[in-house]
């Protein structure tokens, strides 16, 4: 449009006709700033919708892989590698989208170039030309300028590639500080609870000097950036001034040369220079594509990891596993030994076990003597390495997975409750029957701290979401834990060491009602504090990773050289009759 109005000058169009050129200039430049202004908005909706579809793809895969597969190294490294991709210029899938973008602008930047353009070398000069007009007007010039164009985008290509590869290779360097920097800020600054620490043990000064450092190093990688970037824009500069002198003097002497209008200088010059920076844009984009597979693949083997547990089939006869079932069924443990993944020694055994549906099971043992372990191989949470567990005679790898879990309600010794509201947290759902809710948290021991809470079960745990959130003893925590086990009313209920936290009043609770709490429901209960599991009479004592007794409390404590024995005396001590 620019060469159209000034050839009209040149050429004295009638003042109408310049306005006319003048008005579509205007309207068409306003328009197209309008259909970018549109585009733009709906493409950071876009990224914004990609960004929530992209976490909830990847935290739906948290919840649906096997647990197992969450400790696994293989897992932690292509989860570490899609964040550092993530935060490294924009990876992985947010590549393919900005890409996309800049791609189809820079296609239309060449389509449009090469069409304004062409003309320009199809113009020849007449054969009576003489001296440099003549040599302009040679189609020979037009080829060396050609060349010299596409010998500029290669240039251009290149140090966009060895800049871009560079910048990655110094970013690369800040992966560990971007690691330690994240570790600090949210496992130690921005979590309170260890603020305690930071101040009783005077961390502040080692945090200081670790961040110090980490800034310091941050700095000295931004600058080589800086100079990387420096030495390749300046060979660019160089070469594109060059050319643009070439591309100025052929068009000018042209134009001298009455060859081509001069408006057409505006519009060549233009079009040449659109040309060389879409071209050079274009072919580095995909280069970068290229080299971002790699990081996409990271993506797919990610969500590809496979779930074995989900390969059962079978039902499970829920109404059978309480007391008031026909009580038919057992729970076998026959050989089995369990490693936890990545891990060299065997946590548990050669453990063969069997206990009734409906009995009540103490499991008695040191710290690290596989209590723990043998619920979570209970609960398939991990399948055992070597050896089967049966329900019923029938592998529990048969069943359907989610049905299995259904039966079971474990509070853990690291359970984890959620900064939402108390009813939620029991319920573990969004809606829930409030009387149940009420009724567990009694029975777990909450009672009297619910009666003060001013919005019942709407009130917030802890602050994260609501000033009035309430805040938790361990043991509080432990009973509401206690509380969501009750709600699922599952058949069977699994306590490992539910007292950890509690005080005497409201452990001497539990315990005398602990019949009374679980009901009719198979229980099995964990503890190393011996007294707890007194009145069990089916106690299963656990030694470095194998089960060496069990019985009743009476007979395991009448044999003196059995390990019950021995941990029994050793807690006794410090109990009065
Ligand atoms: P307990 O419940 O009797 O205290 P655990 O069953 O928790 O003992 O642990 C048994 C053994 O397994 C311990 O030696 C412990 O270090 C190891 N262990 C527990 N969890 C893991 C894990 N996720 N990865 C590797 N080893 C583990």
């Amino acid at each position: 449009m620019s060469a159209l109005i000034i050839d009209g000058i040149a050429e004295g169009e009638t003042f109408r006709q310049l306005i006319t050129l003048l008005v579509i200039t205007v309207l068409s430049q306003a328009g197209s700033s309008l259909v970018i202004r549109y585009m733009t908005s709906r493409y950071n909706t876009m990224r914004l919708e990609l960004n929530y579809h992209y976490e909830m793809a990847l935290s739906l895969k948290i919840i649906e892989m096997d647990y197992a597969s969450i400790e696994d190294p293989e897992t932690h490294r292509l989860r570490q590698k899609m964040d550092e991709v993530r935060n490294l210029n924009d990876g992985g899938i947010w590549r393919l989208i900005h890409s996309f973008q800049d791609m189809t602008k820079y296609l239309f930047g060449i389509v449009f170039s090469v069409s304004l353009t062409l003309s320009l070398f199809a113009t020849h000069g007449h054969s009576d030309m003489t001296g440099i007009y003549r040599w302009v007007g040679s189609p020979y010039f037009a080829i060396l300028l050609g060349l010299g164009i596409l010998a500029n985008v290669m240039l251009g290509m290149y140090a966009n590639a060895t800049t871009s590869q560079k910048f990655l290779r110094i970013l690369s360097e800040t992966i560990q500080i971007n690691r330690l920097f994240g570790y600090y800020m949210t496992n130690y600054l921005n979590a309170y609870h260890a603020g305690k620490d930071i101040r009783i043990y005077n961390q502040q000064k080692l945090i200081a000097s670790e961040a110090r450092t980490m800034f310091d190093n941050a700095g000295v990688t931004l600058n080589k950036m800086a100079r990387n970037e420096v030495k390749y824009a300046t060979m660019t500069t160089i070469s594109t001034v060059l050319i643009s002198t070439l591309i100025y003097l052929f068009v000018g002497l042209k134009a001298l040369a009455g060859m081509i209008s001069v408006g057409a200088i505006v519009r060549y010059v233009g079009s040449i220079n659109e040309f060389t920076g879409a071209f050079t844009n274009f072919m580095s984009q995909l280069a970068l594509l290229r080299e971002n597979n790699a990081n996409l693949k990271v993506y797919f083997d990610y969500l590809a990891l496979p779930s074995q547990m989900y390969q059962g089939t079978l039902p499970v006869e829920k109404r059978a596993m309480c007391l008031d079932g026909d009580n038919e069924y057992e729970i076998e443990f026959r050989n089995v030994s369990f490693k936890y993944p990545g891990s060299e020694e065997y946590s548990l055994r050669n453990l063969s076990l069997k206990f009734r549906v409906g009995e009540r099971l103490a499991v008695v043992g040191m710290n690290g003597s596989g209590k723990t372990t043998f619920i979570k191989l209970l609960c398939r949470l991990y399948d055992p390495t070597e050896g089967d567990i049966l329900l019923n005679g029938i592998n529990i790898t048969k069943y359907q997975y989610a049905e299995y879990m259904s039966i079971f309600s474990v509070v853990f010794q690291d359970f984890k409750l959620f900064s939402f509201g108390l009813g939620q947290n029991v319920a573990a759902t969004v809606d829930y029957d409030k009387a149940s809710v009420e009724a567990a948290v009694t029975e777990a021991g909450f009672g009297e701290r619910y009666g003060q809470l001013p919005d019942g079960t709407e009130t917030y745990l802890y602050k994260d979401f609501e000033e009035r959130g309430i805040e938790l003893s361990g043991g509080e925590e432990q009973k509401l834990a206690l509380a969501r086990a009750l709600y699922k009313d599952a058949p069977f209920i699994i306590l490992d060491e539910p007292t950890a936290a509690l005080d005497p009043v409201a452990e001497f609770e539990i315990y005398s009602k602990f019949n009374e709490i679980v009901g009719g429901k198979t229980a099995i209960y964990i503890s190393h504090r011996l007294s707890s599991c007194r009145f069990c009479d089916n106690i299963a004592v656990f030694h470095e990773g194998a089960l060496v007794q069990r019985g009743s409390h009476e007979a395991l404590v009448a044999d003196a050289d059995g390990k019950y024995h021995e941990l029994w005396n050793a807690q006794a001590q410090y109990y009065v009759d």
